[in-house]
């Protein structure tokens, strides 16, 4: 499902992100990814769905090699990778169907079909009822609603998720990961990198644990490992 093999990034500043990692992950797996600031989390799952490319390395996802995929290939690879952000990335002057739905529309599909799949998703992450409202008439959860919903429109196989409930309360952040649960029931694989240590201490799943551009560790049902 998600492979890379001796996988390094190196910014163009010389700061050496992410130094030969060796990792797999496996259909309708579930993965935190934890570890202190500036530990390399964010540039590891950013090169799953391309943001960056490895400096050396081979990254495959569903059996491609993203490492060499050509740049106009890029927005199909999206197709097949939901991409949930901390800071929900919605779009401010579209309705929040208009949100879901987008994704589908560029991808040409008959307006019953996008009514049917957006209103499915809606209902889903709980926001049915909410359809016609703007980003900004929102609560951050329900706004972080609004961005799974748009991640999982397409039925991709994987979704990667970056610090999901750092922007959420604690009560929110506890609905947001059921919302995940659900999805990874069903049989979506989930990476999610986070700080959120009663989370991970409590629903267990896989934890992989970065320091320094390293995998420190790499445990199943593991434990979250830091203070905070
Ligand atoms: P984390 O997500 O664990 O906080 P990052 O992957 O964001 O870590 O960062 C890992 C290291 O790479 C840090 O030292 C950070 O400053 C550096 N870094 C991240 N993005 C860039 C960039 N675009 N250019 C240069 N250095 C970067
Ligand atoms: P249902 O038939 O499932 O109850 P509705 O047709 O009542 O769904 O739509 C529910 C909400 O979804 C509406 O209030 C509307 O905001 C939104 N909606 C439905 N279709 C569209 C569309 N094509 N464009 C924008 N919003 C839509």
């Amino acid at each position: 499902m998600i492979e890379m093999k001796d996988v390094q990034k190196m910014y163009p500043n010389g700061v050496m992100a992410v130094n030969g990692f060796n990792v797999r992950i496996n259909k309708g797996e579930f993965v935190y990814v934890v570890g202190p600031s500036g530990a390399g989390k964010s540039t590891f799952i950013k090169m799953m769905y391309r943001e960056e490319k490895p400096t050396k390395g081979t990254i495959l996802i569903n059996g491609m090699n993203i490492s060499t995929l050509k740049d106009h290939k890029v927005p199909f690879l999206r197709r097949h990778i939901g991409v949930i952000f901390q800071d929900f990335k919605l779009l401010p002057k579209l309705t929040v169907y208009e949100n879901v739905a987008f994704a589908l529309e560029v991808i040409e599909e008959t307006p019953e079909n996008i009514k049917s799949r957006v209103m499915e998703v809606l209902e889903l992450v709980g926001l049915k009822p909410k359809a016609r409202m703007f980003p900004d008439e929102l609560s951050g959860g329900e706004q972080q609603r609004v961005s799974i919903a748009r991640s999982i429109v397409n039925t991709p196989k994987v979704v990667i998720a970056d610090e999901p409930t750092g922007n959420l309360d604690p009560e929110t952040s506890w609905d947001i990961m059921n919302i995940f649960e659900e999805i990874n029931s069903r049989g979506t694989t989930v990476v999610m990198a986070t700080h959120n240590k009663d989370i991970v201490n409590t629903i267990r799943h896989r934890v992989i644990a970065i320091e320094n551009g390293q995998i420190v560790r790499d445990e199943q049902r593991g434990d979250y490992g830091y203070e905070s």
